[in-house]
């Protein structure tokens, strides 16, 4: 049985994009007799908004889009992530790291990786951690490729079966200072504990898609399959986002726009005027 899902965080108003995402994640379960689920990704306390999470069960609904079983909120679940941060922890693949963004950032050594700044290290291995003062977990990435004999492959249906380089996004945080995971933690555990069989999303986490990998392989986790998708860019050729004056779909809705009729021209690669599709 196929299954797949969407996986709004709710930390502000969809826009077309998520639509497009949301869609694809619906139909591919949908034409092939699967299952599709809804994971409201709630673990940032300090963004997620309950009236977001409203809004964006009414955007669905409005879309023409249905999901199976109940909603399941990440919020709910923390203590699966947090008895995987023990595992991880006992392994000694995770040491606290008291560094700001700022410290990171002002570091002259810090490389870039597919996602940003590589953390630089500086915490690693230090002796008397103070676990009383603010702190995040990191994976101890080059400990954690120790614990791979062999490659680690995902398939991607665009591109194939593709090796996983992790190590390419160095030290990833798995449990942030303001929250108890990280979005690559949750988001790895509860593919598993959900059985997705199938993961469509954006192309804009193929990277993240690496790390994934990884962590199944740490937790002995099953290994879906991904379909990460083009992302739908404005007529100017820049990506589909707020800032770039994309319409809600809340506001579409408010205006009394046609769910379905916006949802059936999405499939086809049609856009409201002034969005252009990214090729397929
Ligand atoms: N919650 C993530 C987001 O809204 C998406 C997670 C995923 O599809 O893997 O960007």
């Amino acid at each position: 049985m196929i299954v797949s899902r969407f996986a709004p965080s709710p930390t502000g108003r969809l826009h077309l994009g998520h639509a497009f995402s949301a869609i694809r994640a619906h139909d591919f379960a949908r034409e092939r007799g699967g299952r599709f689920l809804l994971r409201i990704e709630d673990i940032d306390g300090t963004r997620s908004r309950p009236e977001h999470v409203e809004t964006i069960l009414h955007d669905l609904e409005w879309l023409g889009l249905s999901w199976d079983g109940k909603v399941v909120f990440q919020s709910q679940r923390l203590p699966r992530y947090e008895a995987a941060l023990e595992r991880l922890k006992a392994a000694g693949l995770l040491y606290p790291c008291f560094c700001t963004r700022a410290d990171i950032a002002a570091s002259t050594s810090a490389p870039h990786g597919p996602e940003g700044a590589i953390y630089p290290g500086t915490c690693r291995g230090l002796d008397a951690p103070d676990l009383s003062r603010p702190h995040c977990w990191r994976l101890d990435m080059a400990k954690a490729l120790n614990w791979v004999a062999g490659p680690l492959a995902f398939e991607d249906s665009g591109r194939g079966v593709i090796l996983a380089d992790p190590a390419s996004h160095g030290d990833v945080v798995l449990a942030r200072k303001d929250a108890p995971a990280s979005y690559h933690l949750a988001v790895t555990i509860d593919d598993a504990a959900q059985d997705i069989t199938d993961i469509v999303r954006g192309e804009d986490l193929f990277a993240a898609t690496h790390v994934h990998r990884l962590l199944q392989h740490l937790l002995g986790l099953p290994v879906p399959r991904y379909h990460h998708h083009a992302l739908l860019t404005g007529a100017d050729g820049q990506r589909l986002a707020k800032r770039h004056g994309a319409p809600t779909l809340a506001a579409l809705r408010e205006d009394g726009s046609d769910g379905p009729a916006l949802a059936d021209a999405l499939r086809k690669g049609e856009l409201p005027i002034g969005f252009a599709a990214a090729k397929a």
